[in-house]
């Protein structure tokens, strides 16, 4: 509270007033429906959305420079492993809303309420139509099998989503046990690890590995492209979703945060429960083939059929705090 007090001080120095009716939000986002969305908020509550869009790393970059002039009222991200990095470098504030505590289920927010999740993915594994669903792989703890028999592209482990997932793994198994982990799944590689997540589903498509591990809207976005060939993938390929008969599939989050110097925090709550209803999820979470955060909510694009599978309830607030542990790890068995 007195952290609010001290900023509203500071924005009548600067003759920002203290109850603008705006909020600034810094997205790493890039949705043209974004935009529809801003304005059916502003619809709702006379509040203007002004957005500043970059990368994740660099609108983070710029909320530190600018410090506690920052303007910035809200960051919005992927990964709960950045989310966790702004976390780390303060730059959060607890909120409290009854709203979005009742909407968002726990193991999507942050404990203190530093970050909120509006949309999930899954980290799943792909493998070739024209093969079979191959019997042996059920779990990611079958990718790390030395008996597989079948051959694995993940791209490198410095990768953000590789780290989440093994600081998942650490969580469930502890270090040595996800060491172990990580040295069976290196020793199944197809090949050296390259590319991004859609060049692994590329691999299982073109035979040059019998599975893959990446995220499941990357299927999404294959099979709605323009371009044949990736149709072409897309219709190769099916996802499994791992851990189904256990603790349930790996999902990170894209999400938000209010920042600690945020000039309109009410606003930026305002906005942040505005994102949680509804009608608003299903388009956020269709525009990037993903789920959303908030449960029973319906969805029209083509990953509504993958919507029932069980995800772990690990709070993904873990991956941030196990991510140096996760680095340590991939890096002890010399995984690429
Ligand atoms: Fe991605």
């Amino acid at each position: 509270m007195f952290r609010i007090a001290a900023v509203s001080t500071l924005a009548l120095c600067v003759a920002v007033p203290a109850f603008a009716d705006e909020v600034n939000l810094y997205s790493s986002r890039h949705y043209d429906t974004d935009y529809a969305i801003f304005d059916a908020f502003t619809e709702a509550t006379g509040i203007t959305v002004n957005l500043i869009e970059a990368s994740g790393d660099e609108l983070m970059a710029r909320i530190d420079s600018e410090g506690v002039n920052s303007p910035a009222d809200l960051f919005w991200t992927v990964d709960a492993g950045r989310l966790h990095t702004a976390v780390e470098r303060g730059m959060f504030q607890p909120i409290q809303s009854d709203v979005l505590d009742a909407a968002i289920p726990a193991d999507l927010r942050h404990p203190d309420g530093l970050f909120y999740a509006v949309t999930t993915r899954a980290r799943v594994i792909y493998y070739n139509v024209e093969n079979g669903r191959p019997e042996n792989v059920n779990t990611y703890e079958d990718l790390g099998n030395p008996d597989l028999g079948l051959s694995v592209c993940i791209r490198t482990s410095s990768n953000i989503y590789n780290l989440s997932q093994m600081a998942e793994m650490i969580e469930i198994h502890g270090e040595d046990g996800a060491a172990e982990w990580a040295e069976g799944l290196l020793g199944n590689l197809a090949r050296q690890p390259q590319g991004g997540d859609t060049d692994q589903i590329r691999g299982v498509a073109a035979g040059e590995c019998d599975l893959a591990v990446a995220n499941s809207y990357y299927w999404g976005r294959l099979q709605a492209s323009q371009n044949p060939a990736d149709r072409d993938a897309a219709a190769r390929v099916l996802p499994i979703f791992p851990n189904q008969d256990d603790r349930g599939t790996h999902v990170n989050v894209s999400g938000l945060g209010v920042l600690a110097n945020a000039p309109n925090p009410e606003n930026a709550v305002a906005f942040l429960e505005f994102l949680a209803s509804p009608t608003v999820q299903s388009i956020l979470a269709d525009q990037n083939n993903e789920w959303p955060a908030v449960e029973g909510v319906t969805i029209t694009g083509p990953m509504r059929d993958w919507a029932d599978f069980k995800r772990s309830n690990t709070n993904v607030a873990v991956y941030g705090t196990n991510q140096a542990a996760a680095i340590s790890v991939w890096d002890r068995v010399g995984f690429p």
